[in-house]
């Protein structure tokens, strides 16, 4: 992409409204524009990087054997007339009356839809395990919408749902989501720890949240340091062939140690559990919440199938949602420096920025056009600043939108042949060939697995 003919505006000024570095960096970096309270327009920046949160969420879904559809935003009053959850919902759910008078609302979250999918179609036991998922947008009217895309009232998440013919079947199902969710967030270059949750409305037996340390997080964590760099169950997991036994003690190894949020949390626990310097109490950004709640839907809505019994057995459930949108800000919040963001590679959008010094300067138009386009065909997806800015404006403005890596090309250096390479993140520089800095830049996205 050439920054001549992208949509990138940049603010000068910092929002006063933004309290937080990520919400403060999404507007300054041209990211997203706030159309009103917890409301969002996602700019071509934003909306790049936001798409490869997800797809990298659709994989590792794919990956535990969870299937992809997509139900709609808008749902009918009905199904959750039968949960019991109209009423209970309360004010964070956004209803709207259709012209012929009929409730519909704006779904916070897809459980009874999806359970009455399954009981229009399962009738069998054979058909059992599915572990649907799909990624839409929700709406909840948060009381308090607030830190930009963190907690908005529109937002992107990804929610999967699995049904058993037993409790035992049920969690080797929640088992899967707990490691999928790990090598997920792994992936986008984040440490995020499961920590045993509260149920909460959605109700049931089993259940963690996955939060990422923050200073600017909204939940209170406390949990066993050793946690924190407890390595991701890896990409190799066979989840569809596997003993069941080996998915459980993934799960029991990274659940054993003391990890709870605020709700959950209780002092005389933590503290005859894990020594004294190993405590840590921090505060997180939630990212994730998985449950396992058997057949609190399935009951209320008549979910059955028939068991290898011969008797019907109403459906054992979970639900797993991940905060995609969420992702974006969280991502920043755990990687950014006084200058700007710092993206991971696996989520940035952009390879790596090419700062052109001299615009209209034959030597420097034709280097640059070559490494952009031999780093296109690379499969690189360079970003080409190639406007007529002041070197000053141009580095600060790459530094800001945080693409890992910067080739620097200008008429000093290319008297004796180089450009320069720098590492956003550490700020290294090295000088090297222009045909160097496209094989080096290559080689950084080869290997893209965990
Ligand atoms: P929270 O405790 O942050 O309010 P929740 O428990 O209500 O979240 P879930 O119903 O578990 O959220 O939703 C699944 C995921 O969706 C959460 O882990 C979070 O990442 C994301 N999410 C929830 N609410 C919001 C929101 N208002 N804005 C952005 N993402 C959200
Ligand atoms: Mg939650």
């Amino acid at each position: 992409m050439r920054l001549s003919r992208y949509f990138l505006p940049l603010l000068k000024e910092t929002p006063a409204s933004a309290e937080i570095a990520s919400h403060r960096y999404m507007l300054r970096a041209g990211m997203i524009k706030q159309h009103s309270a917890g409301i969002y327009s996602w700019l071509p920046l934003g909306f790049k990087v936001m798409k490869k949160i997800e797809q990298i969420v659709r994989e590792e879904q794919n990956r535990a054997g969870a299937v992809e559809m997509l139900m709609p935003t808008i749902q009918g009053a009905d199904l959750w007339q039968e949960s019991g959850r109209y009423d209970d919902y309360g004010k964070e759910m956004l209803r709207i009356t259709d012209r012929a008078g009929r409730e519909l609302l704006y779904g916070p979250t897809n459980e009874e839809m999806l359970t009455d999918v399954f009981r229009t179609f399962v009738r069998s036991y054979k058909e059992l395990p599915q572990l649907l998922y799909h990624i839409q947008w929700k709406f909840r009217d948060e009381v308090r919408p607030r830190f930009g895309v963190m907690r908005g009232r529109e937002f992107l998440m990804k929610d999967a749902y699995s049904f058993d013919i037993d409790m035992d079947a049920a969690v080797v199902s929640y088992n899967k989501m707990f490691i999928a969710y790990l090598n997920t967030f792994a992936r986008m270059g984040l440490k995020a720890i499961p920590m045993q949750a509260d149920t909460g409305p959605i109700g049931g037996d089993l259940s963690h949240e996955f939060l990422i340390l923050a200073d600017t997080g909204e939940s209170e964590v406390f949990c066993h340091a050793d946690l924190v760099d407890m390595p991701a169950p890896g990409l190799d997991v066979d989840f569809a062939n596997g003993d069941p036994n080996d998915l459980q003690s993934l799960v029991d190894e990274r659940t054993a140690l003391y990890a709870r949020t605020d709700e959950m949390h209780e002092p005389s626990v933590f503290e005859s559990e894990v020594p004294r310097s190993k405590r840590l109490s921090a505060r997180g950004i939630e990212v994730g919440h998985i449950f396992c709640f058997g057949d609190k839907y399935s009951k209320a809505m008549g979910a059955k199938v028939m068991g290898p019994d011969g008797k019907e057995h109403f459906a054992q459930m979970g639900s797993y949602g991940v905060g995609v949108s969420r992702l974006v800000g969280g991502i920043i919040e755990a990687s950014h420096d006084d200058a700007g963001i710092i993206w991971p590679k696996s989520v940035t959008p952009f390879g790596v920025g090419i700062i052109n010094l001299r615009v209209g300067d034959d030597v420097c138009d034709k280097t640059c056009e070559d490494i952009y386009n031999q780093l296109c065909a690379a499969g690189v997806d360079p970003l080409y600043d190639d406007k007529k800015d002041r070197g000053g404006v141009k580095f600060s403005r790459m530094d800001l939108i945080g693409l890992p890596y910067q080739i620097v090309v200008g008429p000093r250096g290319l008297k004796d042949g180089i450009v320069e390479i720098k590492d956003r993140k550490t700020g290294e520089r090295q000088n090297q060939s222009p045909e160097a800095a496209i094989a080096f830049i290559t080689a950084q996205y080869a290997d893209m697995s965990l």
